[in-house]
């Protein structure tokens, strides 16, 4: 069995590449706006570090990355999912 080399991606907050697997990928979809892990279009990665989860200059990169103003809806869907990976790295697993 041939195994793959992990895709390596840039986290937007703290400029480290990770496995793509590690990060939050978030898409700037053509057709159906922000998406989380999902859809085609500019992306931007963040890694599941509490560092960059609680980054408050976060959104502004995020804007800045995916060249977009973000809803104030997003942002709220955004600081859920964040917050989500903060307990979960809380929790030691
Ligand atoms: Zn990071």
């Amino acid at each position: 069995m041939i195994r793959q080399a992990p895709v390596m991606r840039l986290c937007i907050s703290c400029r480290k590449t990770y496995d793509r697997k590690n990060l939050i990928k978030i898409t700037k979809d053509h057709t159906q706006g922000i998406m989380f892990q999902r859809g085609m279009g500019r992306s931007a990665y963040i890694c599941k570090s509490k560092k960059c989860c609680s980054d408050s200059k976060i959104k502004k990169k995020l804007q800045k990355a995916l060249k977009t103003s973000l809803e104030p809806e997003f942002i709220d869907i955004f600081e859920k999912e964040i917050s989500s990976y903060n307990n979960y790295s809380n929790q030691g697993i």
